[in-house]
């Protein structure tokens, strides 16, 4: 299953990000993930539930899934649109050209959980991750 592999990389990298953050337990990690980026964001969940309990810094993070609207746009007559899928032809003049140009997007963006010290709350930002 992809999905499977895809969450135990971002695992791998939940615990690379948040030890750089100096956290030692993980609430939440937020992750933005686009229409067209090809995951299962149900089958996603699913892998990230049963992987986060095999390691103590992940024991029962939350996932949160942030969907980034896929959007094409034609390089025939240079109109945009929404895509809720991989589309690939234009809706206004129907060539095959689209670029997609947002959605395909898999990313780590957000880390909370609590670090070392007495206040709690460390946040980290923003961490690009490859997708496949
Ligand atoms: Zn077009």
């Amino acid at each position: 299953m992809h999905e499977f592999s895809l969450a135990e990389d971002l695992l791998k990298l939940a615990i690379d990000e948040a030890s750089k953050a100096g956290i030692v337990q993980l609430d939440k990690i937020t992750v933005r993930i686009g229409t067209v980026s090809g995951v299962n964001v149900d089958a996603l969940e699913f892998a990230w539930g049963f992987l986060r309990d095999t390691e103590e810094i992940t024991k029962n993070t939350e996932l949160v899934v942030e969907h980034v609207q896929g959007i094409g746009r034609c390089k025939s007559c240079g109109r945009e649109s929404e895509l809720d899928r991989i589309f690939l032809f234009c809706p206004y003049c129907e060539s095959p050209s689209l670029e997609i140009i947002s959605g395909r997007e898999f990313i780590l963006a957000r880390l909370e959980g609590d670090d070392d010290s007495d206040h709690s709350g460390a946040e980290s930002e923003k961490s690009e991750m490859k997708n496949g």
